[in-house]
């Protein structure tokens, strides 16, 4: 077997089997993801819009696709027909547009939103305040085109464990909240996504349920 679904393979071992692995073959060749894939791989996560096309286009159709990068609005249409999982929802006005590419196309798009826990000025997402008001706000129960099936978040980039663990626990409690205050009545809130190949045992710790894994499976990226 390759290096890649052999690598594949044991992250699939470690990894807990109630926690979804996220395989992040961005920037990486068709011909490696099929080397995962032929490993057992079905779930790819991809963060480019024209780059996932061209390999959902080239490889089996029963791969699961997850937009896992930053999307712009008037992208969604090029995805909206295939994809599985949008990670990272990040304003109200791409959670719309999402919603009317899911009607146009007959579709309930699977949509996670993606929580601003970091550190850092450079990531995306809705702070834990802005989440809560415009979950409040309600007129999202509107969007029939669109299911909120979780959160999403990625921890600050640093060595300190202590302070990635505590960012996953926010998001953890944060998640408890909105579901007790918002989806109690919804069984498909239930996706906590966070977790990469450097911090992915803290977050499953802080009770992650889907990890994404890129560098420890497909090896680094050079682009
Ligand atoms: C690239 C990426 C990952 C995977 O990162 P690795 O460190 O390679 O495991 C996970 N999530 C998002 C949002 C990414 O962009």
């Amino acid at each position: 077997m390759s290096d890649t679904g052999q690598r594949w393979q044991q992250m699939r071992k470690q990894v807990p089997e109630d926690v979804e692995l996220v395989a992040v073959s961005k920037f990486h060749p068709a011909s490696q993801l099929l080397s995962a894939y032929e490993a057992g791989c079905r779930v790819f996560g991809e963060s480019r819009v024209q780059e996932l096309c061209a390999k959902h286009e080239a490889l089996p159709k029963d791969i699961a696709w997850h937009f896992i990068g930053h999307l712009q609005p008037n992208k969604v249409k090029y995805i909206a027909p295939f994809v599985s999982l949008i990670h990272a929802v990040d304003t109200p006005k791409l959670l719309t547009e999402v919603n009317k590419r899911g009607l146009q196309n007959d579709r309930c798009i699977p949509c996670l939103l993606q929580v601003h826990i970091a550190q850092e000025e450079t990531k995306f997402g809705f702070t834990p305040e802005e989440l809560t008001a415009f979950l409040a706000e309600g007129s999202w129960r509107e969007l029939r085109g669109v299911s909120i099936q979780g959160l999403m978040c990625m921890a600050t980039n640093t060595d300190d464990m202590l302070q990635v663990r505590q960012e996953f626990a926010r998001v953890l409690s944060l998640f408890q909240e909105l579901k007790q205050r918002f989806f109690a009545d919804n069984s498909e809130f239930a996706i906590r996504s966070y977790g990469m190949s450097h911090d992915w045992r803290e977050a499953i710790g802080e009770g992650s349920n889907m990890v994404r894994i890129g560098t420890a499976i497909f090896g680094e990226r050079t682009v």
